[in-house]
């Protein structure tokens, strides 16, 4: 029997500007429904009326058939008296259109794909198509709300054909903003450097023809892209790949790979099911993969590395170039060794020039530079390196407790640095923006953060930054905090990095306190040391520092990062002792390579403690060994560089129960108790299989199990003492160490053995990235619990 009624169904989450009005409209005319939908400031809000189980049959297919670029957070229904439509309509939008919010750039749909490469289609072979569910966004918008005139449309007026889609419900491009085709939209040509020409009376086809025809023969072409420039080449020609590594001044770090389709890319991994779904998700990142194919790519796309990161193509225009050729092209970055990626056509003229052979170049400006995102899947998720393209600037959902939090801003760290908005109870992180350090990089950064607070009509009650006093991010919050009167707050860089870990696995504001493992490069303690492998008890108010790895100095300070073996040679120093060394020892290349090094000036150094910081540095220790084994030793090219081609050569390794991972042991400091995570056995065992010229893949290895197994073994020795309660079992990881898999598997292994529960990161980035996020939250909740006492409160750093 037929029931009528009438309901109100209130949508929440991601669902403006992304195609839902019209989803709803197609699919109540399906069920035969009449009523009306809308946008207001709380999401979408829909009033139908018709037959029940047409209803029920209409709201499971609203879950199943949202648009791909919404996120429904959740659905409520209520029911209404019977109310009488003639028809289903899309109404006006109600005041309070919640219109600030920004959606992240998104890959090219099968519709628009399948559209592309049909001759029967207008947008045949068109390098802009776009619609409701795919296309550039963010990487357009200069102003909100986020119409077609506050974008780098706007100079684009729309043709005829393009407006009747544009205005029609049923159409996948009913207000897409970005809409356009080839009689109306962007264009193409080619410049070829050598002539200085613009082939300008070359058709956009010729245009594209010639750039891929210069690709195949070897040539280095840069293309302007959604986000910014590439700098594109044949990535299975050895030559190309060396001559763009020297043009572009870019030496150790690897080069990401763009293919065809998920065929070419299986050639050289052998893609699980879930990597090869990320490849093709709307957000198309960059997806490190191991380098297991049957066909080996030239050492000099990932040098040093058995990972390879491929991504798919992600616009029209990338799937016009890579359909025409069956081989994976380099798409890396478009700009000079650590400079922010090229976006405009004059600046890409002039810096790319000695670099690109040709410029493919379009006339739609990028407003946003925004770099492809990094994803590695570790511990079976997709955890995010680089959050950039796809995934900015997305909001982070803070987790209960926070929905009272003040509009804030967090300043974030220094490399890899990211800043966080919170306003209205959300968390928005930005777009990477790469090291601070870098004077452009830092232009860029002050820049996009004017941006955001446009954007999002923001005016920040509160600022937070890191405790480090040279980050030139804290400088700026320390600036703008005097010149506005905003109070600000300064946090340690370590518990930054375990509350925002805590935020993105949704622990509530007033969650029991989390054991926290925070293992990275280096960071500023609040007790003046350089920290960076730390234990610690925290909330999101404060935090107590139970244990860490044992400080060792840091010769030359910044210096130390560069030239990994000034490392080794402090191990030595400080655990066996240079003179033991030299007894047991001299016999090692190792001994022949360090006394080469002006190791009295050293010793100097370390005698008068002149630039010679302790740091309790995880990363350190790594380099340190990796130097040991001849990795990288002389010079690191980026931080990090040793302990990557470490893991790479442990990955390598096939372990067997005949080589025990190395020992480390634990020590409790007299006065403050604090414990201490010793590596001196660890050493021992290293330099006498040295001495026995056991294979370094397999001594690599051992470190990263017998490490993994000493930061369990402090991990029970906490919790065995008084200092935590019995209770604990939340152990949170956090820190840029965290990006080697072979260690955070095997961590967790361990520590899921021990019953306890491991938080890691997914949606933010272990390493630096991921600092802001933990910085608002540490913020909003120490203004929210200003006059409460917690159990950590005495251990709150002070203002
Ligand atoms: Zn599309
Ligand atoms: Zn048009």
């Amino acid at each position: 029997m037929e029931i009528r009624q009438t309901v109100e169904i209130r949508v929440r989450g991601t669902v403006q500007g992304v195609g839902f009005r019209p989803t709803v409209w197609r699919l109540a005319c399906d069920e035969g429904l009449v009523g009306e939908v809308l946008n207001d400031g709380f999401g979408v809000l829909i009033r139908t009326t018709g037959d029940s189980v047409a209803i029920s049959q209409f709201l499971t297919r609203l879950q199943s058939e949202a648009p791909p670029l919404s996120q429904i957070e959740n659905i409520e229904t209520q029911d209404l008296t019977l109310l009488d439509f003639e028809d289903f309509r899309i109404a006006e939008s109600v005041g309070g259109e919640n219109r600030t919010r920004v959606t992240p750039d998104a890959a090219i749909c099968a519709a628009c794909r399948a559209e592309v490469l049909d001759p029967k289609e207008r947008r045949y072979r068109y390098p802009f198509a776009n619609c409701t569910h795919c296309g550039p966004r963010f990487s357009i918008v200069k102003e909100v709300p986020y119409d077609r005139v506050n974008t780098t449309m706007a100079e684009f007026p729309m043709c005829a054909s393009c407006n009747s889609e544009y205005v029609q419900p049923a159409d996948r491009r009913f207000h897409a903003q970005p809409i356009a085709c080839p009689t109306c939209g962007p264009s193409i040509w080619l410049e070829e450097m050598e002539t200085s020409a613009t082939t300008s009376q070359l058709s956009p086809d010729a245009a594209l023809a010639s750039a891929v025809e210069m690709l195949k023969s070897g040539a280095v072409v840069a293309i302007r892209g959604l986000g910014g420039f590439h700098l594109a080449c044949d990535a299975t020609n050895p030559e190309a790949v060396q001559r763009l590594r020297r043009r572009k001044h870019r030496y150790g770090k690897p080069f990401a790979l763009m293919a065809r389709d998920l065929d070419v890319i299986r050639r050289y991994s052998n893609l699980t099911p879930a990597e090869a779904d990320l490849l093709q998700s709307p957000e198309a990142p960059i997806v490190l993969l191991p380098a297991d194919g049957l066909e080996k790519l030239p050492t000099g796309i990932a040098p040093g590395l058995n990972t390879v990161g491929f991504m798919l193509p992600y616009t029209p225009l990338h799937l016009l170039i890579t359909r025409a050729i069956d081989r994976p092209l380099v798409m890396t970055s478009g700009n000079i060794s650590d400079e922010p990626q090229v976006t405009s056509l004059d600046t890409a003229r002039t810096s790319l020039r000695g670099i690109a052979d040709a410029m493919l170049m379009h006339n739609r400006e990028i407003a946003n530079r925004i770099d492809d995102s990094v994803v590695k899947i570790m511990t079976g998720r997709p955890s995010l390196i680089r959050r950039a393209r796809g995934y900015a600037p997305s909001a982070v959902p803070l987790p209960p407790g926070f929905e009272a939090a003040p509009d804030l801003l967090a300043f974030g760290g220094e490399l890899k640095a990211t800043f966080c908005v919170v306003k209205d109870g959300a968390a928005i992180v930005s777009q990477h923006q790469g090291d601070l350090e870098d004077i452009s990089t830092f232009e860029d950064y002050q820049k996009n953060l004017q941006l955001y607070s446009r954007i999002y009509d923001h005016r920040p009650h509160l600022l937070v930054a890191d405790m480090h006093p040279e980050y030139l991010s804290t400088k700026l919050a320390r600036q703008r905090a005097a010149a506005e009167d905003i109070p600000l707050l300064e946090v340690q860089h370590h518990h930054a990095h375990i509350a925002s870990c805590m935020v993105e696995n949704g622990l509530a504001l007033n969650a029991e306190p989390v054991l926290g493992i925070a293992i990275d490069g280096l960071g500023y303690g609040d007790d003046g040391t350089i920290w960076g492998g730390e234990f610690l008890l925290a909330d999101y108010c404060g935090y107590r520092r139970l244990a860490a790895f044992k400080p060792v100095a840091m010769v030359g300070g910044v210096k130390a990062i560069l030239e990994p073996w000034r490392n080794t040679y402090a191990h030595l120093v400080a655990g066996i002792g240079w003179n033991q060394f030299v007894e047991r020892f001299s016999g090692l290349e190792l001994y022949r390579y360090l006394t080469k090094k002006p190791l009295p000036t050293i010793d100097r150094m370390l005698a008068t403690g002149l630039n010679v910081p302790l740091a309790s540095s995880c990363g350190r220790l790594f380099d340190a060994v990796a130097a040991a084994l001849g990795l990288c030793a002389d010079q690191a090219i980026f931080e990090g560089q040793g302990a990557m081609e470490l893991e790479a050569l442990a990955e390598s390794w096939r372990p067997s129960k005949t080589d025990p991972p190395y020992r480390f042991t634990i020590s409790e400091q007299p006065v403050s108790g604090l414990l201490h995570l010793d590596p001196l056995p660890m050493w021992e065992s290293l330099l006498e299989d040295l001495v026995r010229q056991i294979p370094i893949a397999q001594m690599a290895a051992c470190f990263h199990f017998g490490l993994a197994r000493a930061i369990r073994d402090m991990v029970a020795r906490i919790r065995a003492t008084n200092a935590v309660d019995a209770s604990l079992n939340t152990i949170a990881l956090s820190g840029g160490c965290f990006q080697n898999k072979l260690l955070l598997e095997e961590l967790v292994r361990l520590l899921e053995a021990d019953g306890l529960s491991c938080l890691r990161h997914a949606k933010v980035p272990t390493n630096d990235g991921g600092l802001s996020l933990g910085q608002a939250a540490i913020a909003a909740a120490r203004h929210m619990e200003r006059f409460e006492s917690g159990p950590l409160a005495d251990k709150r750093v002070t203002n």
